[in-house]
């Protein structure tokens, strides 16, 4: 396929559902002619949209993999129009880990555009961004807070130029039916898959569903209904797509992470303490959390005043802290109206 070393072995264009897999070429210690498989799973019928629906980008985020792999089981020809194609975890060494990074170090999720030339994390964002990509209309890629954060479970987007794209993002975001939707920006460094997706002028649909290393029941219901339902909402499924009113539930409430000030670093090494609840409004110069110094006892911990007004939308899950770690992110609640 094009340049790319990653065999697929399904045929992208066939209809029908299939089961398959991209051969990733490896050469390990203990294997070295090997190649890595990662499942595709594609259910195509008739003339609609495509939806590329992917999992696991990292690997300790299984609400997203449960959904998809939920998704491709049960899903038929004949329960769609048009054709979705699921990739249940992206990172499959990452998962088999439960770490959010691969083995070699790389973050999936930093390594768009990929290179044909590259790394595997390389090699097959590359194949994404040139092979499925350009076949999907719709993208809709699944994380959590992961074992490091715990988040507000939301949908969300980047607010991107083009304003056609951006109200059919809107669109995608507001009918996962969370209680919670944000519009954020990248603070710690380039190369998303979303990115991508988005330059290439897609309908891009991503979620944090909690986090904390712990998935709630309910975060596997919200991860399966809200993707189901997104999938009808663009006429990929069958069934009509529903509203939170049609669900008798009240207004999503928007979160806007769209400032450098919405994201609290860590001034220092240390044991963070929070002292906020997750949904906890706060003011300008509250206190959210504290960082004791284990060596020491005597010292006072340091304070961590929030920037903003705003909602607590993130919290660090783990304790020990590094200077420099996101901690804390205060999200500014906006109006319906700012979407449009
Ligand atoms: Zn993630």
């Amino acid at each position: 396929m094009g340049d790319s070393p990653i065999l697929c072995a399904i045929d992208l264009e066939a209809p029908g559902k299939q089961f398959g897999r991209l051969q990733v070429p490896r050469s390990s210690n203990t294997s070295g002619w090997s190649n890595q498989f990662i499942p595709i799973v594609t259910v195509a019928r008739g003339a609609g949209p495509t939806a590329l629906v992917l999992g696991g980008v990292h690997g300790d985020e299984p609400e997203g993999q449960v959904a998809a792999l939920n998704l491709a089981r049960d899903l038929l020809p004949e329960h769609v129009n048009g054709r979705v194609i699921v990739i249940p975890c992206v990172s499959m060494d990452a998962s088999l880990a439960y770490t959010r990074l691969l083995p070699s170090g790389a973050n999936m999720n930093r390594s768009f555009p990929g290179s044909p030339g590259g790394s595997a994390d390389e090699q097959l964002a590359h194949f994404l961004a040139t092979e499925l990509f350009p076949r999907s209309d719709i993208v809709i890629d699944m994380h959590s807070g992961g074992r490091t954060g715990l988040c507000l479970p939301w949908s969300e987007m980047h607010w991107v130029d083009d304003a056609a794209q951006r109200r059919q993002m809107v669109d995608g975001m507001l009918h996962w039916n969370s209680d919670w939707c944000c519009v954020y920006i990248d603070i710690a460094g380039t190369g998303l898959l979303v990115g991508e997706a988005e330059r290439q002028g897609k309908i891009v649909v991503s979620t944090e569903l909690g986090g904390g290393g712990h998935v709630t029941a309910a975060i596997h219901r919200l991860a399966l209904s809200g993707l189901t339902n997104v999938l009808r909402r663009f006429g990929v499924i069958e069934g009509d797509a529903v509203t939170r009113a049609d669900l008798d539930l009240p207004e999503q409430v928007l979160l806007m992470a769209t400032e450098l000030d919405n994201y609290l670093l860590a001034p220092e090494s240390g044991l963070f303490e929070v002292t906020v609840d997750l949904g906890q409004r706060v003011s300008v110069d509250e206190p959210v959390g504290r960082i004791h110094f284990l060596e020491r006892p005597d010292r006072a911990p340091e304070v961590i005043l929030s920037k903003t007004d705003g909602i607590v939308s993130v919290i660090r899950a783990i304790a020990t802290t590094a200077q420099g770690d996101n901690i804390v992110v205060i999200a500014r609640e906006a109006d319906r109206a700012e979407l449009e």
